[in-house]
């Protein structure tokens, strides 16, 4: 019998799902309150009958991580995990030091299927999805590790959020309740690619998290060449599901922009990447590029980048050069899982 992910559970799932046990109602608020605080163990749940434990035990499951591995960066405390699914699976996480608080960069799936050029993940395809109880453990397992709160999460680790869309959105439904992990939705980024099918399904829910969009070319033939997803969505697509997207939620997107030497940082790229945005309310995020073993992608010098910046402010744009944090942990993501599955960790 293939067990429930009872973790993944709503209150009002969870009541639905005691309904014909007898029990009283406050039990679906006991047991919400015990699986969002990382518990994961049903015996641990000290105020849940015994006879209620003993049967979820039977019936149910309880999703967590185990930590394979631990990199602490000696430059600024950023940490990366690698983590053990149930099925031996691994994924990445990093949490981030900032001066208000602690950021979790959490996984939404094994491995990913869009093939970005300049990406580690994506490299040998999608496995498999993760649960939202597997996106959430993700934070719980950092706390516990660290005995700290995390404040905000970024959903930019392994993955495409938007093509796990119901679980994704189920995590954020679940982070952000009061009763459980509670961090609100205002401090929460999602990333994607440019799934326009997926931005335009995600405005419906009208959350207020920021909207982060991999955008990293501004010319459709050169985004093509380096991002599939570009041939199927094209760049005049995708910022048309921004700017339906802005109309709803009224939130400031964000663009990122992997600097790659040679490939998007000329300055006729720059002057083309502020003539697209003209209109939407946005900031763009220049990430230096991160060598990645299998391609030959360089970022530029810092010279270089920061000339780029100025040049997009001159046109008007809002832009910062992303800190590079944990740079001596090998923190860029999907890298730290490769070296697991050839044995290498
Ligand atoms: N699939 C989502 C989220 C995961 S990737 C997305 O595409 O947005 C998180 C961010 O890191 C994305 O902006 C991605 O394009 C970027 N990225 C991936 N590999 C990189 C690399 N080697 N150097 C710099 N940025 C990279």
């Amino acid at each position: 019998m293939q067990k429930t992910d009872i973790k993944s559970m709503n209150e009002s799932e969870l009541s639905a799902f005691l309904a014909d046990t007898g029990e009283p109602a406050f039990r679906a608020t006991q047991l919400f309150k015990w699986l969002q605080s990382g518990v994961s163990d049903f015996d641990l749940m000290t105020d849940i009958p015994k006879k209620l434990r003993d049967k979820l035990k039977e019936t149910c499951y309880i999703a967590d991580v185990k930590i394979v591995k631990r990199l602490k960066s000696a430059a600024d405390g950023t940490v990366k995990y690698l983590y053990e699914l149930y099925d031996g699976e691994y994924i990445e996480s990093v949490l981030m030091k900032y001066k208000h608080g602690y950021t979790v960069c959490i996984s939404t799936q094994v491995g990913c299927r869009m093939g970005c050029g300049f990406c580690a993940s994506g490299i040998n395809g999608l496995y498999r999805n993760l649960t939202a109880s597997e996106m959430l453990a993700q934070i719980t397992a950092a706390e516990r590790d660290n005995g700290i709160r995390v404040s905000n999460v970024v959903m930019m680790g392994m993955g495409e959020p938007l093509d796990n869309f119901a679980n994704s959105v189920k995590f954020l439904q679940l982070v952000s309740d009061d009763k459980g992990i509670n961090i609100g939705l205002r401090h929460i980024s999602l990333s994607t690619c440019g799934l326009v099918p997926g931005i335009e399904k995600l405005k419906e829910y009208n959350f207020p998290i920021t909207l982060s969009i991999s955008l990293h070319a501004p010319f459709d033939d050169l985004r093509s060449s380096i991002m599939r997803v570009n041939k199927r969505y094209n760049i005049s697509q995708l910022l048309s599901a921004c700017r339906g997207y802005q109309a709803v939620t009224t939130r400031r997107i964000s663009f990122e922009y992997a600097l790659i030497e040679g490939v998007n940082d000329t300055d006729a790229c720059a002057a083309e990447l502020a003539r697209i945005l003209k209109g939407i309310m946005c900031h763009v995020n220049l990430i230096p590029a991160n060598p990645v073993k299998e391609n030959s992608f360089k970022k530029p010098d810092n010279n270089k980048i920061l000339f780029f910046k100025s040049r997009l402010e001159a046109q008007g744009l809002n832009a910062t050069v992303r800190r590079t944090l944990g740079a001596d942990i090998d923190a860029s993501c999907g890298q730290l899982r490769r070296k697991a599955k050839e044995g290498n960790v």
